[in-house]
């Protein structure tokens, strides 16, 4: 049985049409790009299957996952869109990405060599991409040592050399760095030997420097709806409501205690709603008594004291309107993602990852 099922106290409500025009918008940015979608963490979130399943209609060239556990359910799904593993491999998980023709990042020589066996034994040729340290200081080779690196994969009897990439550590926050460090990934792409697939931007490098010189972009947070650089935010949907319903509405009177800790004292006499959901769905806790707000028939209304597992508590004192019943609106089209982020004190990649397995996933 799932988790959650219905009727359902919480739910999160998955704008499909919105993530096609999320990607469409990424597109373009650079029109002559191609693009992987990155899916991983079950599509931040929105559900792996389903969102690569739109990625594949939409003709990405690649959809990037962190693990073999990922790959595998994509091609559960019987999709043919290939299937890059982002980030160094285990040794453990290498035989299942030689059978099944993933793409890896590779990070050393080793790596390459044991790939190289595995695809020997398996009477495979397997397409790989060279992955090179340009900052992020999280794996791939370093600046020096890219071209023996490529030369070294090139010499490899059952590899192919496709591509090569790197990853952008501070794009939405040093843009001097950002640009130094993009002139040095071209100069040292410039010298490897042609290679089909070049890349290196992430979402802040796709929207604010349109994927430099590269002809592979690879988004995530802008293709769900939320801009790591607010200029950009009004040319993105969001996918992703996360939805939740009044419990109870009473009135407490002045000098009532709101939630653990008593850390909020009601100060006059105040209708409160109760709402079905908490940081057991992934609403965070660190929210609590941080001026967060949620939507409820087209207004906004402050939570009161602590987020706990199942419940918040809302002040709706000034909208007599509300009912038991009524659909509330946690963050989506009317809060922003980044705004609750902001005020957990934590960024959109986690909220959204942080949404939990109890909430279930609604197409709309
Ligand atoms: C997660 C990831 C991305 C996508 O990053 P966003 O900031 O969500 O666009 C791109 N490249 C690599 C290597 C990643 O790990």
């Amino acid at each position: 049985m799932p988790i959650s099922s219905p009727p359902l106290r919480s739910w999160a409500e998955i704008d499909m049409q919105a993530l096609r025009q999320n990607l469409a918008y990424a597109r373009s940015l650079n029109p002559s790009c191609s693009l992987m979608g990155v899916v991983k963490a079950n599509a931040y979130g929105h559900g792996i299957k389903r969102i690569a399943k739109a990625f594949s209609e939409e003709k990405v060239e690649f959809l990037g996952v962190a693990n073999c556990g990922e790959a595998r359910r994509i091609a559960e799904t019987g999709i043919k869109t290939e299937i890059y593993v982002l980030g160094p491999t285990f040794p453990d998980e290498r035989p299942e990405i030689v059978k099944n023709n993933w793409r890896a990042s590779i990070s050393n020589i080793q790596e390459a060599n044991h790939f190289n066996e595995l695809a020997q034994a398996a009477e495979n040729k397997l397409a790989v991409h060279l992955t090179l340290d340009t900052g992020m200081g999280r794996g791939g080779f370093l600046p020096e040592d890219a071209a023996a690196g490529a030369a070294h994969i090139e010499s490899l009897s059952h590899l192919t050399l496709e591509g090569a990439g790197s990853h952008l550590p501070s794009a939405d926050e040093d843009r001097d760095f950002t640009l130094r460090q993009m002139k040095q990934f071209e100069d040292i792409i410039s010298h490897l030997p042609t290679l089909k697939y070049v890349h290196l931007s992430n979402s802040a490098g796709i929207t604010d420097y349109h994927a430099g010189s590269c002809n592979l972009m690879r988004p995530g947070l802008i293709l769900y709806g939320a801009s790591p650089l607010p200029e950009y935010q009004d040319k993105l949907s969001a996918v992703m409501s996360l939805m939740s319903r009044v419990s109870l509405i009473r009135t407490l009177p002045a000098g009532h205690g709101i939630s653990y800790g008593r850390q909020t004292i009601l100060k006059k006499d105040t209708r409160v709603a109760t709402i079905g959901i908490g940081y057991g769905d992934g609403y965070p806790r660190s929210l609590s008594n941080q001026g967060a707000e949620v939507y409820i028939r087209g207004r906004r209304f402050p939570v009161l004291g602590r987020v706990t597992m199942d419940q918040i508590m809302v002040d709706i004192s000034d909208d007599d309107s509300i009912s038991t019943g009524d659909s509330v609106e946690l963050f989506g089209k009317n809060i922003l993602v980044t705004e609750v982020a902001e005020k957990a004190g934590t960024i959109a990649w986690e909220i959204f990852t942080g949404i939990t397995p109890r909430v279930t996933r609604v197409e709309t």
